[in-house]
């Protein structure tokens, strides 16, 4: 199992912001922002790198989850950055698929 699995399978607690039957948003327990949400699929998608076709409306919900949670938060108005990090240089450290939520100051350009 993922780290990731495990969170979804209450194995491992998580501060959780938001969960349906497909996806669960949870906190990021190393938080780089004052807001930092991680928004994943239950069902395991190793990294994007990886995703096929028939995972696009997935995906698109995965989305469209960080921005209503996003707009929950009340961070339309100032805005936030969504991050996916896939593979070695991409910064990927753990692999399931995950969207990072990260709001509440402002972001910077080119990220590190
Ligand atoms: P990435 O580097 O894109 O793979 O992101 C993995 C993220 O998972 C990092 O931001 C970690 O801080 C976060 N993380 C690792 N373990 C946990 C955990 N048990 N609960 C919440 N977030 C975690």
């Amino acid at each position: 199992m993922t780290l990731f699995e495990k969170i979804v399978a209450r194995e491992i607690p998580a501060k959780i912001a938001f969960e349906n039957d497909e996806i669960l948003a949870f906190h990021d327990v190393n938080p780089q922002a004052p807001v930092h949400i991680l928004v994943i699929p239950k069902r395991v998608i190793p990294r994007i790198a990886e995703a096929q076709a028939s995972d696009g409306a997935l995906i698109g919900r995965l989305l469209l989850t960080a921005k209503q949670i996003a707009t929950d938060l009340g961070l339309s108005e100032t805005g936030f950055r969504l991050v996916i990090n896939s593979g070695r240089n991409g910064g990927e450290t753990v692999p399931h698929l995950h969207v990072h939520l990260l709001g509440g100051r402002p972001m910077h350009w080119p990220p590190g």
